[in-house]
């Protein structure tokens, strides 16, 4: 008890030093006045879209609020981070002419991406057309790209949140919460990128952009079973399935993988895809062996009449004896004709998701309908743009959220240093002597703040 009280504290306290060195390093960069182009963001996108911009020759600054820039990279894929997929297409967004319109031909956009990658000096590996990092790590693909970034002189203002901005001559002016000194600041640019990520609402909605509603998906799916206690009693288990999710008895979608059983519905992969699109009412049929025909599981337990485990051989055991007891027992009479139904189609009925704070993606964000596609400009606001999860556009697992996450960062990054070399910003050398870098600034343009 004495050693698991010493492990914890050790924890705390090297958890302690770790943010304090994150805070002195964080404190230690110094903000520009002002940049051509500002980034609101220091995740996927916000990183890709900076280094594509500063690579087309524009000064970078990233704003992010939390104290390591790429920190959300680290947490995907279970930590190895599948960052792309080599079915790469529109048609796995949810958006799919606007995704199109963005990122090209599917061939060309995954040759993109991984040109992006293979120029960070990343090595990748397959797994059933996920790509993940060589190295199985995703500290591998957060640090090449933090390696690129600050290669290409991108600054990196980690601890520094937006908390809203406002027109300022032909650009942006971003005014940012107070931090370690306990003062307010804020930076100019000339063009503005909204790379926040989920979530992102309170900043769209303060810049007047139109939002569809947020909503969690990819995550579990609460369930209710055909007979009470059975989640309880299965959770924890695994199995290899085929689950089709069905609507007033039409199939709504097939999805091929692992599900995880919980007490409060169903986990795994599968059912973060069905979270796509499943509604409460919707039913979901397991498939719990695909491979095996209906006739088949009739065979093998009227072949072994009276035995609990006549399925074990095709189910995990517990599973089995579950589907047996559900079909009235090993002794019943006619259980095979009850049971290979269940095998083949065991219902669940939804009843919400779960688990959302959990959630991989949020849906919903900055309508699609205000922006160009092709350059991820918002109509109508000149020098702002928006990528990434930001946007309303999520995408099935398989590495297609992160891939989105790249290729509209380095869409976003190019229009904005085009726009910047367009456009001359006010500089804060343009306002009263006396005012020093790094210092606190009033804003004379009307502020759109977050509520
Ligand atoms: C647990 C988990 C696992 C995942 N695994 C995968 C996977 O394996 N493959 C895959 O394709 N997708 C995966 N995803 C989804 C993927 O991580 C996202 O689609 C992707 O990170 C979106 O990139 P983004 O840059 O738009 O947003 P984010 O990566 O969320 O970055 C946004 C950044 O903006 C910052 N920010 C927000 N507001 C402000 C502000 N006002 N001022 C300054 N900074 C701000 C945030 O702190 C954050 O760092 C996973 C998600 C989760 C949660």
């Amino acid at each position: 008890m004495a050693g698991r009280k010493t492990t914890q504290k050790g924890a705390r306290t090297s958890r302690a030093r770790e943010r304090e060195l994150l805070e002195q390093r964080a404190a230690a960069v110094t903000m520009p006045r002002s940049a051509d182009v500002c980034v609101i963001g220091g995740g996927a996108a916000g990183l890709a879209c900076a280094v594509t911009a500063a690579e087309a020759g524009a000064s970078v600054v990233v704003l992010e609020c939390s104290l390591e820039c790429g920190r959300t990279i680290l947490a995907t894929g279970n930590g190895r981070c599948n960052f792309c997929n080599t079915s790469l297409a529109p048609g796995n967004y949810n958006h799919p002419e606007f995704v199109a319109a963005s990122m090209g031909e599917p061939g060309e956009a995954l040759e993109r991406v991984l040109g992006f990658w293979e120029s960070c000096g990343l090595v990748w590996a397959e797994e059933d057309g996920r790509l993940y990092p060589r190295s199985r790590q995703a500290a591998s693909v957060r640090n090449v790209l933090l390696a690129r970034a600050e290669r290409v002189g991108v600054t990196l203002a980690a601890g520094r949140e937006a908390t809203g901005a406002a027109r300022h001559g032909g650009g942006w002016r971003v005014r940012l919460a107070q931090t370690w000194d306990g003062q307010e600041r804020a930076i100019d640019a000339a063009a503005l990128v909204i790379a926040s990520g989920g979530a992102t609402s309170a900043l769209a909605g303060a810049l007047g952009l139109p939002l569809v509603p947020e909503s969690p998906v990819l995550c579990a799916v609460g369930a209710s079973a055909p007979v009470p206690g059975l989640l309880e009693r299965l959770s924890g288990r695994r199995a290899h399935c085929v689950a089709a999710l069905t609507r007033g008895g039409r199939v709504v979608m097939r999805e091929a993988g692992e599900v995880l059983f919980r007490e409060y519905g169903l986990s795994g992969i599968v059912s973060f895809n069905l979270s796509r699109h499943a509604a409460p009412g919707d039913a979901i049929e397991l498939d719990l062996a695909p491979e095996v025909d209906a006739w088949e599981v009739d065979h093998l337990v009227a072949s072994h009449p009276g035995d609990a485990h006549a399925l074990d051989g095709i189910l995990d055991p517990a599973i089995a004896s579950e589907l047996i007891t559900l079909a009235g027992g090993a002794q019943a009479g006619g259980v095979a004709w009850r049971v290979a139904p269940l095998v083949k189609g065991l219902p669940f009925r939804v009843t919400g998701l779960a688990d959302e704070a959990h959630a991989q993606v949020t849906r919903g964000g900055i309508s699609v309908a205000a922006l160009d596609a092709r350059t991820l400009a918002v109509r109508d606001e000149p020098g702002l743009f928006a990528c990434g999860e930001a946007l309303d556009v999520d995408a099935a697992c398989g590495g297609f959220n992160l891939a989105w996450a790249w290729s509209s960062g380095m869409t976003c990054g190019a229009s904005a240093a085009r726009n910047a070399a367009s456009v001359r910003v006010p500089h804060f050398s343009d306002t009263p002597a006396g005012t020093k870098n790094d210092a606190p600034v009033r804003t004379a343009a009307p502020e759109r703040t977050l509520s």
